[in-house]
């Protein structure tokens, strides 16, 4: 129980003190609206990204609680990352939300970690995940380019 009150309060410090919010600007700056049909949650995520590594990411929202927390936890896990170890580290938070449990347990997902609780919470998947959503598709537009 001890536990679930650290993860509480986790994630509650990351929706009040959104980590890396605001906008990015310069022309190599891509950016992505993105919309939770679920709940109403909305991002705009802007990155800039050299040579397969994210140098810089923020984002702009509103929404629940665990939303703008997993935005904020998001953006401070992969800033300055490669897209391989993104990638690596999406594929682990998903299937902490959507099964329980990471899919490879020696990744470390950081303060990530904290919102494993959502996984009980099936209407609030979408809220956990709409960062890394809003994610996928920047960077399948940003590939076509
Ligand atoms: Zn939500």
């Amino acid at each position: 129980m001890q536990l679930q009150n650290l993860y509480r309060s986790v994630v509650m410090d990351h929706a009040k003190r959104k980590r890396h919010y605001g906008s990015l600007t310069g022309e190599q700056v891509v950016d992505v609206f993105y919309k939770n049909p679920t709940c109403g949650d909305v991002i705009h995520l802007y990155a800039l990204i050299e040579q397969n590594t994210l140098k810089e990411i923020s984002f702009e929202g509103e929404g629940c609680y665990i939303s703008m927390a997993a935005s904020s936890m998001m953006t401070e896990m992969i800033s300055g990352k490669s897209l391989n170890d993104i990638e690596m580290l999406e594929k682990n938070f998903e299937a902490l939300i959507r099964h329980g449990e990471a899919a490879d347990e020696n990744i470390d997902l950081g303060d990530m970690q904290a919102l494993e609780g959502v996984h009980q919470l099936r209407a609030r998947h979408n809220c956990a995940l709409m960062p890394w959503q809003a994610l996928s598709l920047l960077l399948n537009t940003t590939k076509k380019i």
